[in-house]
């Protein structure tokens, strides 16, 4: 059987439900080769993953991921950053965290003022990490009824159409990728499919992003149509860009998704992770 694995997984460092040596165990248990814990403006979990990967004999790859401002949305990964030394980076993560405080007091307040009761110290609570975001406001409001679903949350008040939406401070999309080589990481732009680009565009940007010193990117993706997949592999040999491919697992934060196997039919080859490693 052929090796796979999973190199996008968010914890509860960030906004996912498991703990790191959780999705660890759970990859294991899957019979998965490898996974990168890629969590939110944040490596605070990573320590603990790579602890837990090593007891029970799994590769972990310490990974993070970064949105930047771009429309609709575009985020970054990172791989293997460098462990031994993340000051480097502690002060861009620290301005990130800080807009994303300052970005949920508007949320909240705007909540408020729409008749929904939700406050600052249930956020923090639901977040058990330092990362908070719309994620765990959405859990919030599930749990006190005023919608059914985290989708449900984000469709009437969160998303950029919703009714309590505010933009939070990001990198720039050239910043973002520095970042992560200053951490010693590997820069890939994470589910192309959400840049929403006809193939000409994508090509363009590419171009443009590797100027700025993008290594990867991520072809294959839970979200993803086979065309997508077949596009995007296509514009890698084009672009001479590293292939990273992941579910983005979030636990229960975002149903339907598992871990290695996304929404049922991802396979990421072990090979992939090969070539990233050999940088
Ligand atoms: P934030 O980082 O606080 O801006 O929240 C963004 C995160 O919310 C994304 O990375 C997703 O994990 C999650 N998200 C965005 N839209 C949805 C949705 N419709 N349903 C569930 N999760 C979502
Ligand atoms: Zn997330
Ligand atoms: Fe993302
Ligand atoms: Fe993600």
């Amino acid at each position: 059987m052929d090796k796979i694995i999973d190199l996008h997984t968010h914890s509860i460092a960030s906004d996912g439900s498991m703990s790191p040596a959780e999705i660890v165990r759970n990859a294991k248990g899957k019979g998965l080769a490898a996974i990168a814990l890629t969590d939110h403006d944040t490596v605070d979990g990573v320590k603990e993953a790579l602890e837990e990967g090593e007891r029970i004999g799994i590769e972990v790859i310490p990974g993070i991921e970064i949105s930047v401002d771009y429309k609709p949305e575009m985020h970054i990964l990172g791989f293997f950053l460098d462990i031994k030394d993340y000051t480097n980076i502690s002060r861009e993560l620290g301005a990130i965290q800080q807009g994303r405080e300052e970005r949920n007091k508007k949320i909240i307040s705007k909540l408020n003022k729409l008749g929904v009761n939700i406050t600052t110290d249930e956020v923090k609570s639901v977040a058990l990490g330092d990362i908070t975001g719309r994620p765990h406001i959405a859990r919030i409001l599930v749990s006190k009824g005023y919608v059914k679903t985290i989708n449900e949350a984000f469709d009437k008040y969160l998303s950029k159409d919703g009714l309590a939406y505010f933009k939070r401070f990001e990198l720039q999309p050239i910043d973002g990728i520095k970042v992560i080589i200053k951490a010693g990481g590997i820069p890939v732009i994470a589910h192309p499919v959400f840049l929403r680009k006809s193939y000409v565009e994508m090509d363009k940007l590419l171009k443009e992003l590797k100027e700025y010193g993008l290594a990867g990117i991520e072809a294959i993706y839970s979200e993803n149509s086979k065309e997508d997949t077949g596009n995007f592999l296509r514009l890698a040999i084009k672009h001479e860009l590293l292939v990273t491919g992941g579910s983005d697992f979030h636990g229960t934060y975002k149903n339907g998704i598992e871990l290695g196997r996304g929404r049922g039919n991802l396979k990421v080859p072990y090979e992939l992770l090969e070539k990233l490693r050999n940088v």
